[in-house]
């Protein structure tokens, strides 16, 4: 008898350890539930039902195939409790399910257990399981761009935990409500959140914990434009993962300080942290792999490689699309615009556009009609009125917490009509900015008659390739042509068709250039076409490959009888250090071309 009531008090004493969650490490925890399987007599069916719901959390998660065995395990055990729905056995088992269907990836039916779970939950009227089916909806929700809905969830969450005294659990809970002021635009908000959290963390001993949080803090100091202090903090998580060796998490934050790398116009350092990377972040880590396809994008994008930037975007979208990462997906259509536009593909990169505002409107109008549902549920009245003749008769406690729950209800009701508004003008003037942009950029960009780069942007972009050429000792072409006796179609056949003719002629070179050559009207009908990675037999090539179509081509409905030819001059880079240096010896080439009789090729 006196062996059965110390064994009991043992029992609740693990179980409260286990409930109150805190620094318990896997291995520890392995060994409580262990003892605790020994303790608990087959039947003491309480205990036993306790000690499933926890052995259900407390599963091993580490790969993919240990998660998919959680998933079976959770599944099976839920359904079997579900004849007993409501009960906290029912509903833990349900919820522990519903996080580990999110563990892989089932987003969508993870949702539809939790949204089960806050139902049941509050059927129940426990507090604490109300607390943390709110909060597993909530993280979950935030991390998907669901705003409105996660932040009452992890607001009304919070007040919970605070009022049941659950620190870790409420400490746990703040984590993910900064994390949503921080994607929601707050990082200020977010950032004294942070700041007490991992205060809080350092000083109950948990070290990780707060690194986690350190990680957080970078990200918020970063949309503060911070740059420098967010460098510093994501350089010690860096530095904190690799010493302790997990090269999974020393990866993951390598991709975020490629990005903030990216921003402070360290891009070869970004490049190297990247491609160290590469080769461990596999798509199965969606999230990092997105991001760190997208910094490569940015990078290759500023180093003028847009082909390969547009590559990586490639790589980086079914990743995001794979974690419902609408926030990235967001970054990705707005980066791919910016490329496209680089590579004077106009039509494209307002697709890409489009696709960024579809999105955005997307996410308004989904937070908007959950929440819609969420208000017709919350506010039923005969729900209402059932729950409040049960509250009578509810202990002391849990009174409180309800009423606190109410009273907090209408200002989270402002709070996400709110945050809805805001949404809706953010999305409209960024959308505005950026249309705006694009227009700016190509009007300043543009020739207008041929859509070619304009003399001015055709040289600055010719002037970056060539210096990346140099630095990096590889071969560099151009090409200088020049119409024939152009001033003869005006005279003949009127100015409207020699506009045609240099259109035409426009439409012709750009058929036969890849997409990382560039090409450009330098002057009324004198065009400039340079090859980065071409040596000088190669831009031969390509000048006699114009000039024949040139000559070949359809002018008969512009110019009777008259074909139109043109005159080229190519030369390719030696020991020059300026762009005017080889523009001069490829005007040489041009003169040379010229006087030998037209519609032919010299190089110098
Ligand atoms: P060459 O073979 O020696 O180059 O003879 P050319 O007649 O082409 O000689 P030149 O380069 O001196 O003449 C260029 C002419 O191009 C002069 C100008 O009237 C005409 N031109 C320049 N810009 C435009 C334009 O935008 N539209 C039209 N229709 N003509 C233009
Ligand atoms: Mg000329
Ligand atoms: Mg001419």
């Amino acid at each position: 008898m006196c062996f059965a009531w110390q064994s009991d008090d043992r029992v609740d004493a693990l179980f409260k350890i286990l409930d109150d969650g805190g620094s318990a490490t896997t291995q520890e925890i392995g060994g409580y539930l262990m003892e605790l399987e020994n303790l608990i007599p087959a039947d003491d069916i309480k205990r036993q039902k306790k000690l499933l719901t926890l052995k259900c959390w407390n599963q091993d998660s580490d790969n993919e195939a240990k998660k998919n065995l959680a998933v079976k395990f959770a599944i099976e055990q839920e359904s079997i409790y579900a004849s007993e729905a409501p009960s906290d056995t029912h509903l833990e088992l349900l919820l522990c399910k519903g996080f580990y269907l999110q563990e892989t990836k089932l987003f969508d039916a993870a949702l539809v257990d939790y949204n089960k779970g806050v139902k049941e939950a509050y059927q129940l009227e426990n507090p604490k399981l109300i607390a943390d089916a709110l909060s597993l909806r909530g993280s979950m929700l935030s991390f998907q761009g669901e705003f409105a809905t996660a932040l009452e969830d992890l607001i009304t969450a919070q007040h919970l935990y605070e009022n049941l005294n659950l620190t870790y659990w409420a400490n746990n809970n703040l984590h993910q409500l900064a994390t949503s002021y921080r994607r929601l635009g707050d990082p200020q908000g977010a950032l004294s959140y942070l700041l007490k959290l991992e205060q809080s963390y350092l000083d109950n001993h948990n070290p990780d914990e707060a690194m986690d949080t350190n990680l957080q803090i970078a990200f918020a100091l970063e949309e503060l434009e911070q740059h420098s202090q967010a460098l510093e903090k994501y350089q010690s998580s860096y530095q904190y993962w690799k010493n302790k060796n997990n090269p999974l998490f020393q990866h993951i934050i390598s991709v975020h300080l490629a990005g903030n790398l990216i921003k402070l116009g360290r891009v070869d350092e970004a490049l190297s942290y990247l491609l160290t990377a590469k080769e461990y972040l596999k798509i199965e880590e969606d999230n990092a792999f997105s991001f760190m396809h997208l910094h490569f994008s940015q990078a290759y994008l500023i180093k003028n490689e847009p082909q390969k930037a547009l590559e990586h975007l490639a790589l980086a979208e079914p990743a995001f699309k794979i974690s419902n990462n609408h926030r990235g997906l967001i970054e990705l259509y707005n980066q791919r615009a910016l490329v496209l536009a680089d590579l004077n593909q106009w039509q494209q990169a307002y697709l890409a556009l489009s696709h960024y505002t579809e999105l955005h409107l997307e996410q308004d109008k989904s937070s908007m009609s959950m929440r819609t549902t969420e208000m017709r549920t919350r506010f039923d009245v005969n729900k209402i009125e059932k729950e409040n003749s049960l509250l009578i008769e509810k202990q002391k406690q849990k009174e409180i917490t309800l009423q606190a729950l109410t009273r907090n209800e209408s200002l989270q009701n402002i709070i996400i009509v709110l945050v809805g508004l805001i949404l809706l003008i953010v999305s409209v003037f960024a959308y505005v900015q950026l249309k705006r942009k694009v227009r700016f950029k190509q009007l300043a960009l543009t020739d207008e008659l041929t859509k070619l780069a304009n003399r001015r942007h055709c040289y600055a972009k010719a002037n970056t390739s060539l210096k990346h050429a140099i630095k990096h000792r590889i071969p560099f072409a151009i090409i200088s042509f020049d119409i024939d006796h152009f001033k003869r179609v005006n005279d003949q056949w009127g100015h409207d068709v020699g506009d045609k003719v240099l259109i035409t002629m426009a439409g012709i070179c750009t058929n036969l250039m890849r997409k990382s050559d560039i090409i450009g009207r330098v002057g009324g009908e004198e065009f400039l076409v340079v090859l980065p990675n071409a040596n000088k037999e190669q831009a031969l090539e390509i000048a006699e490959r114009i000039v024949t179509s040139v000559a070949q081509a359809q002018w008969q409905h512009l110019t009777p009888d008259t074909p139109q030819t043109i005159s080229a001059g190519v030369t390719s880079l030696t020991n020059e250090t300026s762009l005017a240096q080889l523009l001069l010896k490829a005007d040489q080439g041009l003169y040379s071309a010229k006087s030998a009789g037209r519609n032919c090729v010299r190089q110098v």
